[in-house]
């Protein structure tokens, strides 16, 4: 992913994205010049007396991204495996881990605390995905399911889809248990590529959060990679955000770092309506 700042704000957009006409996408990042851009509360929750601070978070992260604001869809993620299909404007998708749409105009938001966003793409036929995949959504296969649907219902194809795989808490920093890795096992293709255990006393000693319980660490981004390839996309296609939440304090809210009262970024992706200039 590289970084842009657009109409002030600093966020991230994924190179393998940028470069699609029409598509209007970005990732938030916390520090801003005005100071911290936060989205724990959803669209939905906000007042309409514009002095919300999340609503004119929401509101200034549009404008940089040339989207409109009011015509935003926000799922209530609930770590799940839906996918809402949203065939028209204004349409409220609900409880949802997953989004898509081919209608300009309309764009999608997700937000995160560790989990990763992906955002799934097909240029050609303009149809437009995202997901949220905590370890709960990539055991029930969410972007597999995501592919899926937008193939099924949105005619997407999965051989010419671009795919980015958002910030999320990285191999290393992400710790799980026996009860994850039992869902990673019983889920997951060559699981064991996903998965290593925590050997090293030292480690295990400092970073066990249930003392003497056996500890892995568990690689969310890869496991999505592969999914992807599984449903039909090209590895070229697929673009990995080398970021980690939990590491990179300044940039992003973490769950497992800051606890409950994390904050959560942004991912808003939406189809630019057309125009007699851009066709
Ligand atoms: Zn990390």
């Amino acid at each position: 992913m590289r970084e842009v700042k657009k109409c002030g704000i600093r966020h991230l957009v994924f190179e393998g994205l940028s470069g699609c006409r029409r598509l209007r996408h970005g990732v938030s990042l916390r520090r801003q010049e005005f100071g911290e851009f936060d989205f724990s509360r959803g669209k939905s929750e906000q007042a309409g007396d514009g002095s919300d601070q999340c609503s004119s978070n929401l509101n200034r992260f549009c404008q940089a991204l040339e989207l409109d604001e009011k015509s935003v869809v926000q799922a209530r993620q609930v770590h799940g495996a839906k996918i809402a299909v949203i065939e028209e404007a204004g349409q409220e998708p609900g409880l949802a881990d997953g989004l898509c749409t081919k209608i300009a105009g309309v764009p999608l938001m997700m937000v995160g605390a560790d989990c990763p966003l992906v955002v799934v793409f097909d240029p050609i036929v303009q149809v437009l995905g995202m997901a949220h995949a905590g370890w709960r959504g990539t055991v029930e296969q969410i972007v597999r399911r995501l592919v899926e649907t937008m193939a099924d219902k949105l005619q997407g194809r999965p051989e010419q889809m671009l795919a980015g795989i958002g910030p999320g808490i990285c191999r290393k920093c992400f710790m799980v248990g026996e009860d994850v890795i039992t869902e990673v096992m019983n889920n997951l293709a060559e699981a064991e590529q996903l998965i290593q255990p925590i050997d090293n006393p030292a480690v295990q000693e400092v970073q066990s959060v249930r003392g003497g319980q056996r500890r892995w660490n568990f690689d969310l981004a890869r496991a999505n990679q592969k999914q992807l390839m599984a449903v039909g996309l090209a590895k070229e296609n697929i673009e990995l955000s080398g970021c980690c939440t939990f590491e990179q304090i300044v940039e992003f809210p973490s769950y497992r770092r800051d606890g409950k009262s994390a904050g959560r970024w942004a991912l808003i992706a939406g189809l630019a309506k057309k125009t007699k200039i851009n066709g």
